[in-house]
């Protein structure tokens, strides 16, 4: 038995060291008009033996090497929605296979954090799932409906903080360009109003990318959606900074999609990236925006 990963796994780059353990395959909602990750899967979630075999395997070729593993990363596109036996079960043999098991994180769309309960994500907790990854993408509830997130603003604020309540760190993401050039403003001020209710430890940005294969793509094809230019990102992603009121919160636009790559710890921070962003502003040509060959998406 080795690990048999099905179709392309996907992880956020904060889990570049972490062992993939892909417990579900696909994303139970699959909607996501930007979204192109999981359109050929069909969802289901795998068979805990084969799970247990996997863990038995990476434990075996460790070796004495016990404390090998110390974060883990359960795949596919929201894992949280597998039933909380389930996943209870796949945490205690993590905990048994690798006693220096530090963290484990899993994707949370917006739909699974709404179907479990504060308790049943506070037990899964203190079994070792402390960080969900949520997709918030914005907090304008046009920008939203645009994308098919399937939930509102307030709706995004509900169930993040019942997240928040079960004591798991939020990692969230807001989608740059997600507005177009139209709402791209009120796209910021809404995303950084809906942030400042979640208070995640994390917040990162993206760029939206209009992948194909998805509705987004067919949009941007008949000319329904702009690109915006390096420039115009840049003053959303100011203005969205401009409006966040974090009270301790870890700052990142360093994904491989972002065309400016800044990061810090809010509210320390943020003058000094706001300076940068300015700086960026005022002399586009000689700021360092991330050629397209490196942008990797
Ligand atoms: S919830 Fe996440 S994984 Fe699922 S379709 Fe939307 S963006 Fe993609």
């Amino acid at each position: 038995m080795s690990i048999r990963y099905e179709g392309t796994v996907y992880r956020p780059p904060s889990e570049a060291d972490s062992l993939i353990l892909q417990v579900t395959i696909g994303c139970s909602y699959n909607d996501c008009a930007f979204c192109g990750m999981y359109r050929d899967k069909k969802f289901r979630v795998r068979r805990i033996d084969e799970i247990r075999a996997e863990i038995e395997h990476v434990r075996a070729a460790a070796g004495r090497r016990t404390d090998a593993v110390r974060k883990v990363f359960l795949a596919d596109g929201d894992a949280l929605i597998a039933p909380p036996k389930y996943l209870h079960e796949v945490l205690d043999a993590l905990r048994a296979a690798f006693p220096s098991l530090r963290r484990v994180s899993c994707y949370a769309s917006p739909q699974a954090l709404d179907v479990r309960s504060v308790e049943q994500m506070a037990a899964l907790r203190e079994a070792g799932l402390g960080q969900y990854y949520l997709g918030v993408e914005s907090g304008h509830d046009d920008v939203l409906r645009r994308m098919t997130k399937g939930v509102d603003a307030a709706e995004m604020v509900r169930v993040a903080a019942k997240a928040t309540d079960a004591g798991v760190k939020l990692s969230t993401m807001i989608l740059l360009g997600a507005g177009g050039a139209a709402l791209s403003l009120e796209h910021a001020r809404a995303s950084a109003a809906v942030i400042n209710k979640i208070q995640p430890r994390f917040v990162s940005t993206l760029v939206v990318t209009p992948v194909e294969g998805t509705p987004l793509f067919d949009e941007a094809m008949r000319g329904a959606f702009e690109d915006m230019d390096p420039a115009a990102i840049t003053r959303e992603l100011r203005e969205f900074v401009a409006g966040l009121e974090l009270r301790s919160s870890v700052f990142r636009a360093n994904h491989a999609s972002n065309w400016l790559p800044i990061g810090g710890t809010l509210p320390k921070d943020k003058a000094a990236i706001l300076a940068m962003l300015d700086d960026a502003l005022r002399s586009p040509d000689d700021a360092p925006f991330v050629p397209d060959a490196w942008r990797g998406l």
